[in-house]
């Protein structure tokens, strides 16, 4: 009777949209901020309450706010600010090959580490400040279906309504629900990564502006990083190609604990350490596969259109450069009033022109290196003479 009731509610109270996005990650409210002022009607739907955890690596890419600021220079000005109480400038990096040559970089972009618990709230807070996007929290989005002139998008949570938009904007992450709308995709686990991470304190002879990354002989195509997050705390991981980890069985929260108390590089700085988290994994769908990114009244963005560097793992600058793209496609549509397949493809070819293919690039390169650990040491020896190691900065930056 009750669930009866709930059921018939909905139907009555369904809210119209024109663009309604799911996900308040890095894709949905860069797409949010970017569709101010288009004299959309939007809506901003995401499963958690913020301020939510991510499970990442926390490193921010430095394109992240470089695309923001051509946005508006006051979005980066504001999300440092509203960060500043939790970040980690991050001058350096430092690379460390399996037969244990290092490589020290020194980045030119700024860029920063800071805990997605508090750098997702961050962007949460810019969309409530610069636009009317309606933000619907604790709403999780069960399925969507197409219509000839709009989709529905319905909750898992029966005291909640459906709502309706003309345009959906899949920003929903590694397990997306629209995406599955869009074209099942099933799991290829050659394209995946999986990692894990804790953060720790009391970590020895680890400067708050260095990020560590260790490459190991056994796990190639993976590596294990220490990062600074500010406040005396850092995030630790490692993370590997999943089509590797299901061949060789691996457990990576074992692999890690072995890493942090044995390894050379790492035991003697983790002696004193104390957890702060306990271990937690999640997917990581890398770029460059032929995922359809569109379909049925709806656009995919960031890892819900499998998006992630093959190189480093990073998928945060991806995410908002696609999030972005989506807006401005979105504004497109609504200005051609054509939401039909060849309209919303047109998205597709500039995401994989501008982002798919050097994603592509970088993948082949990551096969490469992976099964190859002796090049991958002796790419790190002469990433020491300098003219080299600007060519492999530029390569791997
Ligand atoms: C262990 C690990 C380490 C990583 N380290 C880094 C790193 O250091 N730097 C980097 O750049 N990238 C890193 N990445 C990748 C990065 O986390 C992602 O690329 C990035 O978060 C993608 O952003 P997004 O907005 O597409 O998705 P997400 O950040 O995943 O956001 C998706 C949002 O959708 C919501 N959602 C999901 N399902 C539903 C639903 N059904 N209904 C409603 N809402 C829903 C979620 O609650 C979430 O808020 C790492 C990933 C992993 C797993």
């Amino acid at each position: 009777m009750g669930n009866h009731t709930a059921v018939c509610l909905s139907s009555i109270t369904a809210t119209t949209y024109d663009v309604l996005i799911v996900g308040a990650g890095p894709a949905g409210t860069a797409c949010a901020l970017a569709l101010r002022g288009s004299g959309l009607r939007v809506a901003l739907v995401d499963k958690a309450q913020f301020p939510r955890d991510k499970i990442c690596g926390d490193a921010i890419p430095s394109p992240t706010l470089k695309a923001l600021t051509r946005l508006n220079p006051a979005y980066a000005t504001e999300l440092r600010a509203l960060t500043a109480a939790h970040r980690a400038e991050v001058a350096h990096s430092r690379l460390i090959a399996p037969a244990g040559a290092e490589v020290s970089i020194q980045w030119k972009a700024p860029a920063f580490n800071s805990p997605r618990l508090h750098f997702d709230d961050a962007l949460l807070q810019l969309v409530r400040r610069h636009t009317r996007t309606e933000v619907l929290e604790n709403w999780p989005v069960q399925a969507v279906q197409a219509t000839a002139d709009h989709v529905v998008v319905r909750p898992s949570r029966p005291e909640l309504a459906p709502l309706t938009a003309r345009l959906v904007i899949g920003c929903d992450g590694a397990h997306s629900v629209v995406g599955r709308h869009v074209a099942p995709w099933p799991l290829d686990r050659s394209r995946h990564c999986a990692a894990v991470r804790a953060y720790y304190t009391g970590v020895q002879q680890a400067p708050e502006t260095t990020s560590d990354f260790f490459f190991l002989r056994r796990h190639l195509a993976g590596y294990c990083w220490v990062f600074p997050v500010g406040n005396g705390v850092y995030n630790v991981g490692f993370g590997m190609l999943s089509s590797d980890i299901a061949r060789d069985q691996v457990d990576l929260k074992e692999v890690l604990r072995e890493l942090l108390a044995e390894h050379p590089g790492l035991a003697p700085r983790f002696r004193q350490a104390q957890a702060l988290s306990e271990v937690r994994g999640f997917g990581l769908p890398l770029g460059g596969s032929a995922r359809p990114l569109t379909g049925g009244r709806a656009l995919l963005c960031g890892d819900a259109a499998a998006l992630i560097d093959p190189m480093q793992g990073h998928g945060i600058d991806k995410a908002v450069q696609s999030g972005l793209l989506a807006a401005k496609h979105a504004m497109r549509c609504f200005q051609q009033n054509n939401f039909g397949p060849e309209s919303l493809q047109l998205y597709q070819e500039e995401v994989q022109r501008r982002i798919g293919r050097p994603l592509g690039q970088r993948y082949r390169l990551m096969r490469l290196l992976a099964a190859r650990p002796w090049l991958v040491d002796g790419v790190m020896q002469l990433a020491r003479i300098p003219w080299l190691k600007r060519m492999f900065v530029k390569a791997i930056g």
